[in-house]
């Protein structure tokens, strides 16, 4: 049961020593949030946490003073092996990149996740699959511990359902959502700030990218997908970083009619980052494992290896395979 989850995941917190804390790569606000989250449960316990992801925290999630703690591995990849390990808000493995370079060979996992893709890939799994965040979870442990959270925490915390509910819009945008968030903002949380920081604002190279992508802004004959692509030389010319391609997708979801919007991001390896939204008839985390990738009915990504020219027909025809079913 759900409740023996949260146990074995509190013993293995208290268990250990030195832990390794690790979300996926090209973390968005759940991962870094329920990074935070479980470093300061593990100072809690007393114990050393090591925060550590494969790139850069986004900056826009830099308000959260204790990001400055998450050390970024490519550019100061530990010389420590550790042999505990917590991976949130990673679907498989794989998400975790080069980080699992620092991991012992026989070193204990705890998997801490919502993706109903989630292939349980750890020694112990703490997985529910209809919360709206990993911090969610994570307020459940302390729920569970009687931990309170204190204003940082909870800010984290807030953060990540604000993030993975796309501003508590979302189908997730449970009463549970709400309950945890309104438990968050009494604790102190500067929700309109967060809001207005995250949702609202942007910075001049990610409108200028919107323009670009609006540009580019494609409709299947029947209407029912739209897609936009992003090149290497639109990400180079207009200033813009990977945080700017944060929502960009919903422009081509959003469209009457639409039932999956797709975002094609050329890489400077050239690949093809693919990320799908669906309006809910389509399960597009399928579509995404046909090709490696995964994640939520409605929110889905993975990588082709070939040029955008080649990706987008090539995927535009699984999609519309899977649309006449
Ligand atoms: P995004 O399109 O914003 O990058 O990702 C949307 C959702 O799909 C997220 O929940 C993310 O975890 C998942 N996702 C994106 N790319 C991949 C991928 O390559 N592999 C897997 N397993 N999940 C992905
Ligand atoms: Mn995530
Ligand atoms: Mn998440």
């Amino acid at each position: 049961a759900y409740e023996q989850q949260l146990d074995a995941a509190l013993a293995f917190m208290r268990e250990g020593d030195r832990f390794l804390v690790v979300s996926h790569v090209q973390p968005d606000g759940d991962a870094i949030s329920s990074t935070l989250v479980i470093g300061w449960l593990l100072r809690y316990f007393g114990k050393q946490a090591t925060l550590i992801n494969e790139g850069n925290v986004p900056v826009r999630l830099s308000f959260m003073e204790a990001t400055s703690s998450i050390i970024n591995f490519n550019q100061q990849p530990p010389s420590e092996v550790f042999d505990r390990i917590i991976a949130v808000d990673c679907a498989d493995y794989r998400r975790i990149g080069t980080v699992s370079d620092a991991f012992d060979k026989g070193a204990l996992l705890l998997n801490i996740d919502h993706h109903p893709t989630n292939d349980g890939f750890g020694a112990v799994n703490l997985i529910r699959t209809d919360a709206a965040a990993t911090v969610e979870i994570l307020y459940d442990l302390m729920e569970r511990a009687d931990i309170v959270p204190d204003n940082e925490v909870a800010t984290a915390i807030y953060t990540g359902l604000l993030t993975d509910t796309g501003g508590f819009r979302y189908s997730n945008t449970t009463p549970r959502v709400m309950h945890v968030a309104s438990r968050m903002l009494a604790e102190g949380v500067s929700g309109h700030w967060i809001a207005n920081h995250l949702l609202e604002r942007m910075t001049k190279p990610q409108l200028l990218l919107l323009q670009r992508g609006l540009n580019g802004l494609t409709f299947s004959e029947d209407n029912r997908i739209a897609w936009l692509y992003i090149a290497v030389a639109d990400m180079t010319e207009t200033g813009a970083i990977g945080d700017d391609l944060e929502g960009l997708v919903n422009y081509a979801l959003n469209v009457e009619g639409v039932e999956v919007g797709i975002l094609f991001k050329e890489t400077d390896n050239g690949q093809v980052k693919v990320s799908m939204r669906s309006s809910g008839k389509v399960d597009v985390a399928a579509i995404a494992q046909l090709y490696g990738g995964g994640g939520h009915v409605r929110a889905a990504g993975c990588r082709l290896e070939e040029s955008l020219q080649d990706a987008i027909p090539n995927l535009i025809n699984a999609v519309r395979k899977v649309l006449v079913e």
